[in-house]
């Protein structure tokens, strides 16, 4: 699923807590719209993060089809 203006930057890898990339392990998830994740220890749980924020930012658009990619 794809939504409009909101890519995770960086294909999930870390970032502090400002969302400068920091290519650690621990870290937090970085949308391009500038949402910032919670710091998670993996990559996997920063995408699963995103996939969960862009199904929130599609509700909230009131996106009736969402992309399949
Ligand atoms: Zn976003």
């Amino acid at each position: 699923m794809r939504v409009k203006g909101h890519g995770l930057q960086r294909e999930g890898r870390a970032h502090d807590g400002l969302g400068r990339y920091t290519g650690e392990k621990v870290g937090c998830g970085l949308c391009q719209c500038g949402a910032i994740s919670d710091e998670y220890d993996t990559t996997a749980e920063r995408q699963r993060w995103h996939v969960a924020h862009k199904q929130d930012m599609a509700r909230a658009l009131g996106l009736s089809s969402w992309s399949i990619r």
